[in-house]
């Protein structure tokens, strides 16, 4: 085994990274800002997928899958979106390479290979997906089309950190197609709803839904919802947005609909996406110095058994009530690996697992093959304790549940306790260079006095809270009238 990680103390973004690469989950590839995510890794976000996708089916939606490649001039229908996305993105504008005459052995761009059309990879995908939805919508009757994508985007982003923010990663963009404003404002809200029921249900973490000020709102949208984290380094992370799109996309790509009454009207759309960022906001939020923390729901492997021994006959005799063990644990829906490699010593396997995150350890020698018990070790607060033998597999059971609550728990203690209400600009320095985390600001509600903050102290606004109770106040920076806070924080 490796020497150990960094501590969070010492430098947390070191931390992170060391932890990323060391538990398995990704690595730095040869491609500038991408990543190859490790089947470790790919594992957990396999689950979360599934989860997510069975989420999205009980409200309705179906999967669907649309090119990689955008051709500009449909890149550029809806403007606002692109001038927005311009700056990210990569372009094909040859599709063939030839023998270069001067290196041999070189390849060149074969220059009558040349696109008439050159081609975005996508950064994202409503200008392809409008522009499809203008062939399947002609009558109220073809609404609301309800579609979910799985894909990779690109986009070219010039600082990046392993899932975090790559220039490709992999996400799900929903895009969804309505009859009225209200109907696409409430799936807008419904899907800020699903992700934040997911990320606070199943990666017990919590999160503070909101909407975006205009200048944080996604190119082309009339209103961004989101759902907002905070790491432990008291730095916020932008975990997942709902965007309420108006008619934007329906007029760039002329989507229109014939009403009950037989009247042409435009469509309403929105879209919403959370993306492998997630496996970030994982690490970030519940994971220690001595490696990852993940909650039951999402590990790959919930229970690892370790069994101690010296002889053959005794790992023998460990491998019997093992494997009884694992049977039952098996019909209860919990995922368990037997490490009964002969290669490693069980300090060595207590430290990987511990370092991968496995939620439950139970090691088992001699002495509890006579009496009857087990060792049960807990990942997330590292306690031990002596249990019989008899009900094991419940108790077991129960404990994941309790892991789960008890991680959701102390990240919400944490999140909630570095969220600070400040009423002057002093205050507000203090608290962002002190203990970080979300600070609970007035605000004059304008753009400028948002860049200047921004400028000042790295700090932006995250949301304006769904929840929060409209109080008259003066802004923290410029004084000016105010209808309530916002939440001020430096992020992701
Ligand atoms: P957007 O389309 O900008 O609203 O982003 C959709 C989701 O993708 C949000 O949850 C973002 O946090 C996430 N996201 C945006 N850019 C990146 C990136 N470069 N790497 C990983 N995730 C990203």
């Amino acid at each position: 085994m490796s020497k150990n990680l960094t501590t969070r103390e010492e430098d947390y973004s070191k931390w992170y990274n060391e932890l990323v690469v060391k538990a398995d989950l990704a690595e730095n590839s040869g491609v500038r800002g991408c990543m190859v995510i490790k089947p470790y890794g790919y594992a957990i976000w396999e689950k979360m997928q599934a989860e997510l996708d069975k989420m999205f089916k009980e409200t309705g939606h179906q999967n669907a899958y649309f090119p990689l490649f955008v051709p500009k001039s449909m890149f550029e229908a809806e403007e606002k979106n692109a001038e927005g996305f311009a700056k990210e993105c990569a372009i094909v504008t040859h599709y063939r390479l030839k023998n270069d005459p001067v290196n041999p052995g070189k390849l060149m761009v074969d220059p009558n290979a040349k696109l008439e059309e050159e081609l975005i990879v996508r950064p994202t995908s409503e200008a392809i997906i409008w522009s499809t939805y203008k062939g399947w919508v002609q009558s109220y009757r073809d609404l609301p089309l309800l579609i979910n994508q799985w894909a990779n985007v690109v986009r070219w982003e010039m600082r990046t950190r392993l899932f975090l923010r790559t220039a490709e990663f992999l996400w799900q963009e929903g895009h969804t197609a309505h009859a009225t404003r209200s109907e696409a404002i409430e799936e807008s809200e419904k899907m800020m709803n699903v992700y934040a029921d997911f990320a606070e249900n199943f990666m017990a973490i919590p999160v503070i839904k909101g909407l975006k000020t205009e200048t944080e709102r996604f190119a082309g949208a009339d209103e961004t919802y989101c759902i907002e984290a905070l790491m432990q380094d008291g730095k916020a992370l932008q975990a997942g947005t709902s965007h309420f799109l108006g008619q934007n996309f329906a007029k760039a790509f002329d989507v229109k609909f014939a009403n009950a009454e037989g009247k042409q009207e435009y469509v309403w759309g929105t879209s919403w996406g959370v993306s492998t960022r997630l496996m970030g906001a994982l690490v970030m939020t519940h994971s220690d110095d001595k490696g990852l923390v993940l909650p039951p729901s999402l590990a790959p492997i919930q229970v690892v058994i370790v069994p101690i021994y010296k002889t053959e006959e005794q790992l023998e005799e460990i491998s019997v009530v093992v494997n009884g063990l694992t049977t039952e644990l098996k019909k209860l829906n919990i995922s368990v690996k037997f490490d009964n490699r002969t290669t490693q010593k069980p300090g060595f396997k207590f430290a990987e697992w511990e370092l991968k995150g496995v939620p439950v350890r139970i090691a088992v020698g001699p002495k509890d093959i006579e009496n009857g018990t087990f060792e049960v070790a807990r990942r997330d607060n590292l306690s031990k304790e002596i249990v019989s033998k008899d009900g094991i597999a419940i108790y077991i059971k129960n404990l994941l549940e309790q892991i789960q609550t008890d991680l959701f728990n102390k990240a919400l203690d944490y999140r909630d306790t570095h969220i600070t209400e400040v009423n002057s600009f002093e205050e507000f320095k203090e608290v962002l260079d002190g203990k970080g985390g979300f600070v609970s600001a007035h605000w004059d509600g304008t753009a400028a006095t948002e860049e200047e903050i921004k400028n000042l102290t790295k700090a932006t606004i995250r949301c304006i809270p769904l929840d929060r109770v409209e109080e008259s106040g003066s802004c923290v920076f410029t004084g000016n009238a105010s209808s309530g806070r916002v939440l001020f924080a430096k992020a992701y």
